[in-house]
């Protein structure tokens, strides 16, 4: 069994979250995907939704879709002042499930592409593969040699390998490319503009009904 982590801010979550994700299920045979909102700790700028709406809205979104779960360990109280690092919550996930146990990691291209900023980046995949989400915009390639040469040296073209071992792999797949961003979203409520086509209607009632990402609250 090879359980998928889809870490993100989810402020709010999007189309271009998950219909990735879903299309992922099928592509590489996932059974279960768990959304791991992430923290950002007080002393950093906050996502603007408050972590219980974040949390809600991914409620909302994945109501009616069993494969979907969301691990809050992030967000639990006792973890609010710090950062979440991925490292650290992939470690954790590995002591909890033991070493054979399956486990990807799913991330976009930008998300990739700035992986040198995360801390002890190198080190991801001693716990987790990687799934990577193509998104428009973000080159195929990158210029900083030493994220290319760590892709290259891990990269796997064959989904089958994600199953044959627990963690080690970097697997491009070929999701749909969605143009939708949290932030774009952010803007075009706070322009009165609608969104409903970019993510679920209960989210986007939701956000309605909060008055969320608009400087005149309702
Ligand atoms: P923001 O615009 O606020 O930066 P975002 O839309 O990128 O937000 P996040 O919650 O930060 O959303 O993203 C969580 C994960 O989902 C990241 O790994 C990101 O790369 C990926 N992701 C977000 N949007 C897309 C998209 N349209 N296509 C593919 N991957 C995406």
């Amino acid at each position: 069994m090879l359980t998928a982590l889809f870490g993100g801010t989810f402020d709010p979550i999007h189309y271009g979250h998950l219909r990735p994700a879903i299309a992922l299920i099928k592509e590489v045979g996932l059974t279960q995907i768990s959304l791991l909102p992430n923290n950002i700790p007080p002393h950093k700028p906050q996502p603007e939704a408050t972590t219980a709406q974040r949390l809600a809205m991914l409620n909302l979104a994945i109501e009616d879709m069993p494969l979907f779960s969301i691990d809050t360990r992030e967000i639990s109280q006792g973890n609010l002042t710090r950062p979440s690092y991925t490292i650290n919550t992939l470690q954790k996930w590995r002591s909890e499930n033991g070493d054979r146990a399956g486990l990807a990691f799913i991330m976009g291209q930008d998300s990739l592409l700035s992986l040198p900023t995360w801390n002890n980046w190198k080190t991801l995949l001693d716990y987790c593969h990687l799934i990577i989400c193509r998104r428009p915009g973000y080159a195929e390639k990158t210029d900083n040699v030493e994220l290319q040469s760590w892709i290259n040296a891990h990269q796997t073209k064959n989904s089958l390998d994600l199953h044959h071992s627990p963690n080690g792999y970097i697997y491009f797949a070929h999701t749909p490319l969605e143009d939708i961003s949290a932030t774009e979203i952010r803007k075009n409520i706070n322009n009165q503009q609608s969104c409903n086509n970019l993510l679920p209607p209960k989210v986007w009632q939701y956000i309605h009904a909060q008055g969320l990402y608009s400087a005149k609250k309702s």
